[in-house]
């Protein structure tokens, strides 16, 4: 039970949803589809899942598709996968898309009822006027010609273009989402559903409440930062249910909003990054998308024990990356097999006494303590790759331990008299010896035909924002960070070549990886790419 955990989030979810009765809640996750998942959507998604099965109730998803500018059938199927990997299990799927009819409908009862004006004031005046709370000129305009206007509007004509429907709220009040907000304006967009049947779409704002109202969703969460929309939600949902005869109640809940350090958690910006090929596309293991860090090498039980830990506290924090990634850790250590590799620049041989004048082969496991890993080949021989920074680590006469095999003696150190770079090391084995008592232990890979080491890509990452706490009014194009992505060349041990996409490993004292590209994915000479999996400890 994830839930008991208390992360410095703070909070837990004892509070509860007010006026909750088990078995009748009804929550709702409500993606636009402008964008892939990111894991602050994550932790929205894995919330409303949670109340719904503490009362025992029913999750809704709901795809708010009210602004056709932005939205795709890519990002809506991409959300469904998302959707499914984080394992929601939801009542049914709807759209607000379904509803238009309905809410033109309300519209013109609005109108009607004088709630609902036609506005074509220019929208640099219009913000002007709410910033300083004047009413618009327009706001006195009959019920006849707001319904004439309405219907340019549904036709989306030239004049419909220009304006807009307002809500009748209260231009003096001090907060300004109450200063008679947008509900109807024209779009001539293709819908991503809808196509051109429609010219007109009902702002989020507009038609939230009503068809969180309609669908019987009993608490809609929000995050706090939306706090000041609540009357207005509130406004709005009254005005309705005064035209709309039987449409309950809901609440509204609001929760903390999910932040990363150096990491920006907004779609339109998440675009910018993808448009600009800043990064390959929205599954970019560096991006915070549910894609992406699934990607890097996140477990999805690491994410939602993560968010679960969380609570349902109302404090905005900024998370580190690194305590995520710890929780990541402990999940795939105890069962992720074990690889060993060298990295191809500066490499040196090291020629070893002692050890079987021909190479043998000898299987062992790949998790020493977790025999479902299965078993891996480890060829010996008389001459063994070690990677530069531990040639250049021992000295003559020290004794040293070859992982997995034992110590051995070092003899002499050849180095390049111009750069002071390790050329080649000779030793003699010494099974005698103590690993205990060694201070070095050494990752090697038999240099010998019998054992045909693997070409790697090791790919490391960077943050995508190279400041930690971004603040309101950061310029982030500012903020970019240059370099992201760091790649080295290495060798792996011959069982690499049955590694598959998506496989998670740890390469001896490196650290761990995933598979993004196996053996011969990319056609023959290419090499086995490797993404490395952040283990909670920056560098
Ligand atoms: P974005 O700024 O990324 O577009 P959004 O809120 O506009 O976010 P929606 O698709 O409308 O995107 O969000 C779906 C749900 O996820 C909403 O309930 C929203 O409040 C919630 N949500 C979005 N970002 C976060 C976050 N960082 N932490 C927690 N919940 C979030
Ligand atoms: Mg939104
Ligand atoms: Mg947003």
């Amino acid at each position: 039970n994830g839930a008991a955990a208390n992360g410095d989030g703070g909070g837990s979810f004892d509070i509860g949803l007010p006026g909750a009765e088990e078995g009748k809640v009804v929550t709702r996750f409500p993606p636009e589809p402008s964008g892939y998942l990111h894991i602050g959507h994550a932790k929205a998604a894995l919330l409303n899942q949670y109340f719904a099965d503490m009362y025992k109730g029913r999750l809704l998803v709901r795809f708010d598709d009210t602004n056709p500018s932005k939205e795709k059938d890519e990002f809506v199927e991409n959300i469904m996968k998302d959707i499914a990997d984080l394992g929601l299990r939801y009542e049914k799927l709807t759209y607000t898309s379904d509803y238009f009819p309905q809410l033109l409908e309300l519209g013109e009862k609005l109108i009607r009822a004088g709630v609902m004006y036609a506005d074509d004031t220019p929208v640099e005046a219009m913000r002007d006027q709410r910033m300083k709370g004047v009413e618009s000129a327009c706001r006195g305009r009959s019920v006849e010609e707001n319904l004439a206007r309405w219907e340019e509007m549904k036709a989306g004509s030239e004049v419909g273009l220009t304006n807009a429907m307002r809500f009748k709220m209260d231009m003096k009040s001090t907060n300004g989402t109450m200063r008679d907000p947008v509900a109807f304006r024209c779009n001539l967009t293709h819908h991503w559903r809808t196509g051109h049947k429609y010219k007109l779409y009902p702002t989020y704002d507009c038609a939230c409440p009503f068809v969180d109202a309609v669908e019987g969703v009993t608490h809609a969460l929000r995050t706090s930062e939306y706090r000041d929309r609540e009357e207005q939600y509130y406004w709005i949902l009254a005005a309705y249910q005064k035209l709309w005869p039987g449409l309950p109640n809901v609440h509204i809940w609001d929760y903390s909003r999910l932040n990363f350090v150096n990491t920006l958690l907004s779609k339109r910006k998440l675009t910018w990054f993808v448009e600009t090929g800043r990064v390959e596309s929205w599954n970019d293991p560096r991006m915070p998308t549910v894609q992406g860090i699934l990607r890097r090498g996140m477990r999805i039980e690491a994410l939602k024990e993560f968010i679960l830990s969380q609570g349902a506290s109302k404090n905005v924090t900024v998370q580190e990356w690194d305590k995520i990634w710890t929780i990541n850790k402990k999940l795939i250590d105890p069962t992720c097999p074990r690889h060993t590799a060298v990295e191809e620049e500066g490499r040196v041989l090291l020629t070893l006494e002692g050890a079987p004048e021909e190479p043998e082969v000898l299987v062992v496991p790949r998790h020493k303590k977790h025999p479902p890993a299965g078993k891996k080949a480890l060829t010996r021989s008389r001459q063994l790759w070690l990677d530069q920074v531990d040639a250049a680590a021992v000295s003559e006469g020290e004794e040293v331990t070859l992982m997995d095999w034992g110590n051995a003696i070092i003899k002499t150190i050849t180095r390049d008299p111009a750069t002071g770079a390790v050329t080649a090391v000779s030793g003699s084995l010494h099974l005698a010896g103590d690993f205990k008592k060694t201070k070095l232990k050494l990752t090697w890979l038999a240099a010998a035909e019998q054992c045909e080491l693997v070409a790697l890509l090791l790919v490391d990452f960077d943050h995508l924002i190279n400041k930690k706490k971004v603040e309101e009014d950061d310029n982030f194009m500012d903020l970019v960070n240059p370099t992201t992505r760091f790649e080295k060349a290495a060798l792996g041990d011959p069982n690499m070549r049955t590694l598959q996409k998506g496989e998670v490993l740890q390469l001896e004292r490196k650290g761990y990886y995933i598979v993004d590209e196996p053996y011969g994915a990319k056609g023959a000479g290419q090499p086995v790419v490797l993404f490395s999996i952040p283990d909670g400890h920056t560098k």
